[in-house]
């Protein structure tokens, strides 16, 4: 298995899904057939994966999508990862993404943007674009990626697999590198729902190398086949209708449909603040992006700039070569939002509005078991077609930022195609409470 991931590797190079291959991969395939040997029983043993390029793996390059970190080789293992070898599963490539996660489309990576495997004049959505690449090209069958305002979720729909974005603290952040860590989460992409759940089942739980992680048994297989029935499912209002495409509005219909076949009760819901979403996101993603990517000066471990000089000089000339044009302008926003005069106006504004949100889907929990949006309200666009316009890259992540500021889990599932032009996958976001992470894999998995 992992020698036939290691060639589609290198067939689907030119579509740029990983930013490095894992050397020696077959060689931990061994240990993984001597570990079965000696009588261990592993739940993904010598299953191939791919992680992001910002989790670490101890001895591999971990980039993130950035030349500030071209040539940073990892010293030690990310808990999510480690836990998966743990069970068995071998990691055999790093990612493509955009720079520091920072993106949807791939298209800000320093190292050129992974290519949609349905047509590659499309992007394959992002930040986590290479990981969903790799799993919708049949490459590995599991991938994982971070989603801090949708990063799992969207590449999932724009390439046709599942993405799931955990509850806030269900996986641990341990070694996956932070951009805004109130809103960072580790997640898992698949083609099957069973898949999601072996994997979930592995890596999540709580860990004490991060101190927000929470403790909660996994259920993940065990709550498979749970079903449907009497289960009530709300369309989210302000997510329907304006401003979505015509696919994707066929595809909510069809889950519509579908769940009442199913013998679910289906009605609406409002989520008055979805509006604010994206404002409110940007303006608490940003302050703690540029707090975690101050660490990279030049001084210790990331690119330092040729040019000599004082500290002051040094720092700023690494940072400027360094950081490509989307990193700078969250630092940029995020150093604005938190100085004074405009933390008032701005961060703590948007803090407030985090509860709003919090307090959105706390009501409408009370009604429903699970809530229902666009993953992303149109299918993939084509390279180039947003990049030079960042508001309306920004819009592209309309239905899932609140997943995020509330720390709720979401699900990204393939819900059918966009057939004008190519075709193209579209995704049907399913959100439930905090914690009820297997609720979601197990409607996706009655809905296959
Ligand atoms: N696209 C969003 C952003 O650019 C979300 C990114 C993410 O989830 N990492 O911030």
């Amino acid at each position: 298995l992992v020698r036939e991931a290691l060639k589609a590797a290198e067939d689907l190079a030119p579509l740029r899904p990983l930013i490095s291959v894992v050397e020696d991969a077959e060689q931990q395939a061994s240990i993984v057939d001597e570990r079965l040997r000696a009588g261990e029983r592993l739940a993904l043993a010598g299953v191939p994966i791919v992680v992001k390029d910002n989790l670490n793996v101890r001895g591999t390059r971990t980039t993130c999508g950035s030349r500030a970190l071209e040539r940073y080789v990892s010293p030690y293992t990310a808990t999510a990862v480690h836990r998966l070898q743990a069970a068995g599963a071998v990691v055999i490539g790093k990612a493509n993404m955009d720079e520091f996660a920072m993106g949807s489309s791939n298209e800000s990576s320093a190292f050129g943007a992974a290519r949609n495997p349905w047509d590659a004049s499309k992007v394959t959505g992002g930040s986590s674009g290479g990981s969903a690449a790799s799993v919708a090209a049949a490459m590995v069958p599991v991938s994982l990626g971070s989603d801090t305002g949708g990063s799992v979720r969207q590449p999932a729909a724009f390439t046709g697999v599942y993405g799931l974005k955990p509850t806030y603290g269900r996986v641990s952040r341990y070694g996956l590198v932070a951009f805004a860590s109130s809103l960072d989460q580790v997640g898992p992409f698949a083609a099957y729902a069973e898949d999601l759940a072996t994997t979930m089942d592995a890596m999540a739980g709580h860990d004490v190398l991060d101190a927000t992680s929470l403790q909660a048994p996994n259920r993940f297989v065990e709550a498979l086949g749970a079903g449907v029935r009497g289960m009530r499912f709300g369309f989210v209002r302000e997510a329907l209708g304006v401003g979505n495409s015509a696919s994707v509005e066929a595809a909510l219909e069809r889950t519509r449909t579908l769940l009442e076949s199913l013998g679910a009760t289906v009605g609406e819901v409002s989520l008055p603040t979805l509006e604010y979403g994206i404002a409110a996101y940007y303006l608490i993603a940003t302050p703690e992006a540029s707090s975690n990517l101050a660490r990279y000066d030049g001084m210790v471990y990331s690119r330092r700039a040729a040019q000599g000089g004082d500290f002051n000089a040094s720092m700023s000339a690494s940072r400027a070569e360094s950081f490509g044009d989307e990193v700078k302008r969250r630092i940029l926003m995020g150093t604005y939002a938190l100085s004074s005069g405009y933390y008032d106006a701005y961060y703590s504004k948007a803090m407030k509005v985090r509860r709003l949100v919090a307090n959105d889907f706390a009501r409408a929990f009370e009604s429903f078991d699970v809530l229902i949006t666009p993953t992303s309200p149109f299918a993939a666009f084509g390279v180039g077609e947003k990049s030079s316009d960042p508001l309306s890259m920004y819009m592209a992540d309309v239905d899932t930022v609140l997943v995020n500021l509330a720390g709720v889990p979401a699900l990204s599932v393939p819900a059918g195609f966009d057939e004008r032009g190519t075709r193209l996958p579209v995704g049907v976001q399913f959100i439930a409470p905090a914690l009820a992470d297997e609720r979601l894999i197990s409607v996706a998995h009655a809905l296959e």
